[in-house]
């Protein structure tokens, strides 16, 4: 299946929507791309690998900052109520609102993207906030490389970092050993069957996507550096 194929396929499936009681999320990092489709999404997928940062965190409160195109949010909120947090919506424009909610919201938790947490991570410094103690990067899968911000990198918080292949489709997680090396090493998904070649990253679905991937070649390539204490392999990008 190549990707060409599967912005065909969501195409055709895309008048069959509305009667198939899913959720949605874009095929797309960029909301004006004129190929933009939707992607359908079962009601019962759950975002585990964030669930379980946010347990470990004991968040409190969740500041999204990731765009609202990517209508993440029904995810997010379900992670939310499994471990008794709230989530308070800051738009990406709106830096001073995002800043005044670390103490008027009780914020403990910044979810955004890799962009984002540099923006916001250096506002948050210049303007000398308090810093939320645990921040959740997603890093594009069509980025060029995938970088943790200076301001992230360096102080004494815990981040985790996951790299999704469309907006809230995450194919690289996180355990919380690998998390707190602070490294841009990743485990593979549990939803996926993974190939694993020099030259090319292939993923199969094997959970219960609405629309299963076979084959589909990822926009970059892997490596495995070895095994994490948690008993899965650690890949890192090598393309
Ligand atoms: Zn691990």
């Amino acid at each position: 299946m190549t990707p060409k194929e599967f912005k065909t396929f969501l195409g055709v499936t895309e008048s069959n929507i509305p009667e198939m009681r899913c959720r949605v999320t874009p095929s797309s990092f960029d909301p004006d791309d004129p190929e933009l489709r939707a992607i359908p999404r079962s009601l019962n997928w759950r975002w585990t690998s964030c669930e379980r940062f946010l347990r470990n965190v004991e968040a409190r409160t969740v500041l999204l900052r990731l765009p609202l195109f990517w209508q993440i949010e029904s995810f997010l909120h379900r992670a939310c109520q499994a471990v008794g947090a709230t989530i308070l919506v800051n738009e990406v424009e709106n830096m001073p609102v995002g800043a005044a909610a670390m103490h008027s919201a009780n914020v403990n938790v910044v979810m955004t993207d890799t962009s984002d947490a540099g923006l916001f991570s250096t506002y948050l410094f210049e303007k000398d906030v308090e810093f939320p103690r645990a921040w959740f990067v997603v890093h594009r899968g069509d980025a060029e490389n995938w970088t943790l911000p200076q301001f992230l990198r360096e102080t004494q918080i815990r981040v985790a970092q996951e790299v999704h292949l469309f907006p809230g489709l995450p194919v690289l997680d996180q355990c919380v050993m690998l998390a707190d090396s602070k490294e841009t090493s990743f485990h593979l998904s549990d939803a996926y069957i993974w190939k694993i070649g020099a030259e090319k990253t292939t993923i199969t679905s094997v959970g219960n996507d609405l629309l299963p991937f076979v084959k589909f070649p990822l926009s970059f390539v892997l490596r495995t550096t070895g095994m994490c204490p948690c008993g899965k392999i650690i890949v890192e990008r090598s393309l």
